[in-house]
């Protein structure tokens, strides 16, 4: 049994990295991560919040 395999991290694959998903991708700064996967991570950075002040 033979296991089917397609990670392939270049220019020419477009999904997500993180999960590999093709919908709603982003290539901002050569992240290449889905919206999903964007807000995971930039929410532990500090993603830029709008509306509410004060934290
Ligand atoms: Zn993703």
């Amino acid at each position: 049994m033979q296991e089917r395999r397609e990670i392939k991290y270049g220019k020419g694959s477009r999904q997500c990295r993180r999960c590999g998903s093709h919908k709603g991708l982003i290539r901002r700064g050569g992240l290449n991560v889905c919206r999903r996967c964007i807000r995971e991570i930039y929410g532990k950075i500090g993603f830029k919040k709008t509306g509410s002040r004060g934290g």
